[in-house]
């Protein structure tokens, strides 16, 4: 595992080993100490040279030599390891960045009904660019749909992000919303530039919000979670990958896909074909209970075509699939199409485009 270790100026390492150094010295780029290995031979001696630049020393006697940390090892008869860190403990000498939140201590995100009632207030003072709205229109769907589901562009600047944290705080605590945290004192939101798209559950309600982001060089990049998770983000809230479901709640039979705009377009092309999605392959978290919540008796798997290709992914839908065999009583088929088309929607648009 590579890391990056903490530079350990050879001249407090020397002192705090208790080496006598040549004040003369000091201001050099090689500092002069007596060695305490062999003692110089007799006393009042520095052969110990120490290299302010690479952090080594040497004797020019005896010809030990090493770093910052195997000198303290050696002296302390220690493990390079525990000298380390006992070097880089000591804040007063050396300070050390402050240690990441553990995992256990990072904040849940509020119950879904409270999540919904802020970013439904928070999308109520967005609005969704020309560019953003071309974009939904390319992939198929209409004005009307783009009203109805509420997809709206990310504030660019810092200053509309912290204007929009204003307004909504001053209805909501943003505490324990992902997306939210404060920088110098002052709320504000998080995130790539892009447009966002609420995730549903099935129930209409918010569950937090995806991110399709405007640089989308990295093709698996593209959408991002609204999250404010990391100890940069005072504040913060981490999100989880949440279930969206699109369309008519009252279908018996459920398609299956990844990502929610991608089912939010499907869904609209099929006329209001009830989608299931999950933000991933691997996040299945919250699917069969949704699956039973809305009482389907039917799911189709409506992967992309190219997932089977990679190992990785494909394992994720082997498992996926595994899981929504086992609810009691569901019918489970893969729907099929051209695979000249990589998604569903793609393969939806293309239909509704020869029509
Ligand atoms: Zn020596």
């Amino acid at each position: 595992m590579a890391r990056e270790y903490t530079k350990i100026p050879i001249v407090e390492a020397a002192r705090r080993c208790g080496l006598v150094l040549d004040s003369r010295t000091l201001r050099r780029e090689e500092v002069e100490a007596s060695c305490p290995f062999c003692r110089d031979h007799g006393p009042g001696k520095h052969h110990l040279s120490l290299n302010t630049v690479t952090d080594q020393y040497r004797c020019n006697l005896c010809g030990a030599s090493g770093n910052s940390v195997s000198l303290y090892a050696r002296l302390h008869g220690i493990s390079n390891k525990e000298a380390y860190l006992e070097l880089t403990r000591d804040s007063k000498v050396y300070p050390m960045p402050s240690p990441p939140i553990p995992q256990t201590q990072e904040r849940e995100p509020r119950a879904l009904a409270e999540r919904h009632a802020v970013y439904h207030e928070m999308l109520s003072f967005l609005t969704l660019s020309e560019k953003h709205r071309e974009n939904l229109l390319e992939r198929g769907l209409s004005d009307e749909r783009i009203r109805q589901n509420g997809y709206r562009s990310m504030p660019e600047t810092p200053e509309q992000r912290r204007l929009l944290a204003k307004l909504v705080g001053s209805t909501y605590d943003l505490l324990g919303i992902p997306g939210f945290y404060t920088r110098y004192d002052q709320w504000t939101l998080a995130g790539p530039n892009g447009f966002l798209i609420p995730v549903r559950d099935r129930n209409g309600l918010i569950q937090g919000l995806k991110i399709r982001l405007d640089d989308a060089s990295a093709p698996n990049r593209k959408y991002r979670w609204l999250s404010s998770r990391g100890r940069t983000m005072r504040n913060g809230t981490r999100s989880y990958s949440w279930i969206h479901v699109a369309g008519d709640r009252t279908r018996k039979r459920a398609f299956l896909t990844e990502g929610p705009l991608k089912g939010d377009v499907a869904s609209f092309l099929a006329n209001d074909a009830l989608f299931i999605c999950t933000g991933g392959v691997n996040a299945t978290k919250g699917l069969t209970e949704t699956i039973l919540a809305l009482g389907v008796r039917e799911i189709v798997e409506a992967m992309d075509m190219d997932q089977m290709v990679n190992p990785q992914v494909r394992n994720g839908v082997l498992a996926m699939r595994r899981e929504v065999q086992k609810i009691p009583g569901i019918r489970y088929s893969k729907y099929s199409w051209n695979p000249a088309y990589k998604g569903v929607d793609d393969y939806f648009l293309s239909r509704v485009s020869a029509m």
